[in-house]
């Protein structure tokens, strides 16, 4: 039988050097898409859109900027999140002067049917550190 890990790890660099970075494809995602996301100071997402099934969870970890959400413009900075409705049109834009960087997660809504209480598992085994 073969030994298969049962993680994967992938060296994205520092998230200010990326400009998009998807998860899914580096660390073979399941369950979710998770993309790393950074829009230049003064630019703008290139399109509206919306989803089929998905929510997106949006994660802001740098700078700031506009988030357009059906029509109503918030802002958004360093420790915002944002859970987006799958039919909900949005879309970004970065201030003029400074990045806007972000995590996006996007899960189908509706599928949660355990966290962590429900799903978690203590184990015996202690780490050697
Ligand atoms: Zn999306």
């Amino acid at each position: 039988m073969e030994n298969q890990k049962n993680y994967n790890v992938a060296e994205n660099g520092p998230w200010d050097s990326i400009t998009r970075v998807v998860l899914r494809d580096t660390l073979s995602l399941t369950g979710a898409e998770i993309s790393a996301n950074r829009i230049p100071a003064g630019k703008a997402s290139p399109f509206a859109h919306a989803h089929k099934r998905n929510e997106e969870i949006y994660l802001f970890t740098s700078g700031k900027g506009l988030f357009w959400l059906d029509g109503t413009i918030i802002p958004v900075s360093e420790g915002s999140t944002v859970r987006v409705s799958p039919a909900c049109v949005r879309s970004l834009k970065a201030d003029e002067n400074e990045s806007l960087s972000f995590f996006c997660v996007q899960v189908e809504a509706g599928s949660l049917i355990q966290a962590t209480r429900e799903d978690g598992i203590i184990s015996d085994i202690k780490p050697a550190w």
